[in-house]
């Protein structure tokens, strides 16, 4: 039998595309024994699907390329897919599903007009004679056209791989430096202070390489996390951040308080405190300390430090890196392999924290169901 399409990955962008491939023979293999592990775990299982301001600026990777993919679908598009879901918009941008990942993942299965093969890990892909044949552990399949959906590296328990790379490789398809990214950041032993902090929560300014995102930040027993630090984590590589624990207080309200630190800054306490600690400081009015110790206390304003590392891709939300996007058309069909498409995270496109990630799977998929729906 010979499918007019296979996809491999039935995650975020495989399903999509197969809700939208209308009167072909289609087949989706899926590695895992269900579908959509990831989009069970997106957006703390609630699922943050696309956000209010989808736009290229959002997204690293080849501006213009990813702009046209992006012209298929708007938001409401996305939310109008989902129309029997209720979805809840945060921070005035950001939609998470009401009833949860699971009732997103239930209207992807509802829609597929697509067979899907579980436990089904593909291993390769060679094209003999215009026909695709893809190579699973204990059966061949065959297509007219292949699709690749099969994701980036990011944690392996919901099902990652590197298939989609090494494909894209066995047919002369070059793939940029893969990284952990929307990840959190392991400290050096000067940062130690930070692991005391585990569970402590703060809004802050983080800046790196020029980039400045305001947010959450949330101290783990590894290091720092949270929004501000996970966007952070995009544009890093090797080299030093800088946080301000305190965006919005002015430093003469700290020059002129009479109380204790803990009890003048708007920082949890447990933070000053350990702050101070770690600097041999004690809790006291910021006129009583000299001007060394001031200086230290400045530090809160930006404080400047190199990262160890990150959690790794583990526990990174996405891959940063992937197939280079110059291999392919503006319809995400490789160059030299006529019949080859790459959608979603495999490619060298990543977004930002906010739903930019699965609009993207969403979008690059129905780009390539248009072209293929002709
Ligand atoms: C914890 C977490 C939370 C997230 N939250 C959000 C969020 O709220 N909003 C957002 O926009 N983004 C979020 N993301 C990112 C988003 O989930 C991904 O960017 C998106 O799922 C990528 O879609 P995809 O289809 O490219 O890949 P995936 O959804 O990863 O799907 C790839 C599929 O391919 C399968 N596969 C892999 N290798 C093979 C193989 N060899 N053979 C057969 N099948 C294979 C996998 O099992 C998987 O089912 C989150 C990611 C994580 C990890």
């Amino acid at each position: 039998m010979i499918y007019d399409v296979i996809i491999i990955g039935a995650g975020a962008s495989g399903l999509f595309l197969g809700a939208n491939l209308k009167g072909k023979k289609v087949a989706i293999l899926e590695k895992n024994s269900s579908a959509g592990k990831k989009i069970l775990a997106s957006g703390g299982g609630r699922c943050n699907i696309t956000n209010r301001f989808i736009s290229a600026k959002n997204y690293l990777g080849e501006q213009k390329f990813i702009e046209q993919i992006l012209k298929v679908l708007t938001p409401n598009q996305v939310l109008k897919f989902f129309s029997e879901l209720k979805f809840s918009e945060q921070k005035q941008n950001q939609f998470f599903c009401d009833s949860g990942a699971k009732s997103v993942l239930s209207v992807l299965l509802k829609r597929q007009n697509a067979d899907i093969f579980y436990n089904k890990e593909v291993l390769g892909a060679k094209k003999v004679d215009e026909i695709f044949e893809i190579l699973t552990k204990d059966e061949k399949f065959r297509a007219r056209n292949l699709v690749i959906a099969s994701g980036g590296l990011s944690y392996k328990t919901l099902g990652a791989s590197d298939i989609g790379y090494k494909i894209a490789n066995n047919f002369g398809i070059e793939t940029s430096t893969l990284a952990p990214a929307l990840v959190g950041f392991s400290v050096q032993k000067d940062e130690f202070w930070f692991k005391e902090l585990s569970g402590v929560r703060l809004n802050a300014d983080v800046e790196i390489n020029s980039h400045k995102f305001s947010g959450d930040l949330l101290f783990t027993h590894r290091g720092i996390s949270g929004p501000a630090i996970l966007n952070a984590s995009l544009f890093w590589q090797k080299g030093r951040i800088y946080i301000n624990f305190l965006p919005k207080f002015n430093k003469k309200s700290l020059i002129n308080g009479k109380k204790q630190l803990s009890s003048v800054l708007p920082l949890p306490k447990r933070f000053v405190l350990e702050f101070l600690k770690n600097f041999g400081l004690k809790d006291r009015a910021f006129y009583e300390f000299n001007d060394n110790d001031r200086q230290i206390i400045k530090r809160l304003f930006a404080y400047e430090f190199a990262p160890a590392g990150t959690f790794g891709f583990e526990r990174a939300e996405v891959t940063k890196g992937g197939v280079k996007s110059e291999f392919l058309d503006e319809n995400l069909q490789a160059y030299n392999v006529k019949g080859l498409y790459f959608v979603g995270e495999v490619l060298d496109i990543t977004g930002m924290l906010g739903g930019y990630n699965l609009h993207f799977a969403f979008a690059s998929a129905l780009k390539v169901a248009r072209v293929l729906n002709l």
